[in-house]
């Protein structure tokens, strides 16, 4: 289940990657009405766009661009769409895509390749912890994976700690599909229910959502907190709708390994150059063998660092490190650059906190301003005063803090609309990236 180009050296990926390239300009061009008019405006010739160095001749396509043409990038007739999905629109408007049934198998091959990277075998069962439906891409993306592994799944779906715990002592699932931080109200659940963790028959999670590691990839706090009550292998994987292409992590948990066949990976500066070598920057993706809806340099506004030494696992792959943030969550105070996941995993570090909210305003000389919203058991001024130690020290900015009543985060947390939980509200204007 290692496709073969994988373990192939970084010059056959590269040339085997810009044949592919040369297949999709040609595919876009006959059938998308956005690139067709990007290449004619532009007066670009997409023959001579024969290498990956020769991608930086076509213009970046953004969220913007996908929100405001969505229809002129769908390449098929509507009849031969056959699942409909729409991205979360945590920014925006959500984006509609369409997978074809051609789509639908490479998106199945892609999260098997993905899950057995993960060590994930033929023989073992994966219980699911996340929504397969409200036309979410993730959740169906990992039962066509598991299928097409032959491994077995059980369809919990997202929440309920009881229901989890009963399917896991029936069914005695090895891995589990879960969100990091709901590990730990699993932890929780079984400790007050007097069910052994030791004996469970989890052996390791794909840890979808949020990170586990530092920029080092060391593990991080939460990492830490769930591991030390829990002893479970925790794979990270990264992933999003517009990509339809998973990177993750294999036994030796040092990010998540590209998968050429599938996806070209660039990472861009702020002036939208290619970074130096192992440098952040943001992740700019090309999609390979997508049918419906294939993507052209597609900004994806996630700033990630790469990792390019070679891998024990024998895989010769690029792999992406945890996601520093999103671009757009970019806060920038007295002259420090933070994204909110730093802020996130300094939280995590307090078992006294039981929620959280970041909320970032801009204040009337144009700063940005840090507000932390907590719900903790016992509000204390210590307990202020060490955070606002533990944010001097290890990030050097110093939020406002307040502690505010658990109704108003949980507010807060779950709009109406999104499906997925949200620990970070914008408030400054817009700003178009
Ligand atoms: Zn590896």
């Amino acid at each position: 289940m290692i496709p073969e180009i994988e373990r192939q050296s970084k010059a056959e990926i590269k040339k085997y990657q810009e044949k592919k390239l040369q297949e999709l300009l040609t595919y876009v061009i006959n059938k998308s009405a956005f690139y067709k008019r990007v290449f004619d405006d532009n007066n670009i010739d997409y023959s001579a766009i024969r290498t990956l160095e020769d991608l930086t001749k076509i213009p970046l396509t953004t969220k913007d661009d996908l929100q405001k043409y969505n229809k002129d990038f769908i390449c098929v007739e509507q009849n031969e769409i056959i699942d409909y999905v729409t991205t979360s629109g945590t920014t925006g408007n959500p984006v509609f895509f369409g997978l074809t049934d051609a789509d639908l198998e490479r998106l199945a091959f892609n999260e098997a390749i993905s899950f057995y990277c993960s060590e994930v075998k033929a023989s073992d069962t994966i219980q699911l912890m996340t929504t397969l439906d409200r036309r979410f891409m993730a959740g169906l993306a990992y039962f066509l994976g598991a299928r097409k592994l032959g491994a077995g799944i059980i369809r919990v779906g997202a929440g309920i700690p009881e229901l989890q715990w009963d399917s896991i002592l029936k069914f005695k699932p090895t891995y589990l599909v879960a969100v990091p931080s709901f590990l730990l109200k699993l932890i929780r659940y079984a400790e007050e229910n007097e069910i052994s963790l030791k004996n469970c028959s989890v052996k390791g999670v794909i840890c979808i959502g949020e990170s586990l590691k530092n920029q080092d990839l060391s593990p991080n706090f939460l990492s830490e907190k769930i591991k030390e009550k829990w002893n479970i292998q925790l794979y990270s994987t990264y992933a999003s709708t517009e990509m339809s292409t998973a990177f993750a992590e294999c036994k030796y948990q040092i990010g998540g390994h590209h998968h050429p066949g599938l996806i070209i990976i660039e990472i861009l500066d702020e002036n939208d150059k290619p970074v130096k070598n192992g440098e952040e920057g943001e992740l700019v993706v090309t999609t390979l063998g997508v049918e419906a809806m294939p993507l052209l340099r597609f900004k994806t506004g996630d700033v990630v660092k790469a990792h390019n030494e070679n891998c024990k696992c024998g895989r010769n792959t690029t792999r992406i490190g945890p996601v520093v943030g999103r671009k757009k969550q970019m806060i920038k105070y007295k002259g420090t650059t933070i994204y909110p996941p730093a802020m996130y995993n300094l939280l995590n570090n307090f078992d006294e906190i039981e929620n959280y909210i970041i909320e970032i305003d801009r204040n009337e000389i144009g700063m940005d301003e840090i507000k932390i919203k907590l719900d903790v058991s016992n509000p204390s001024q210590e307990l202020l005063n060490k955070l606002k130690d533990h944010f001097r020290a290890k990030l050097r900015v110093l939020p406002m803090i307040e502690f505010v009543n658990r109704d108003e985060i949980a507010k807060l947390k779950f709009p109406k609309m999104s499906r997925k939980p949200m620990l970070f509200i914008d408030k400054r204007e817009k700003i178009e990236n």
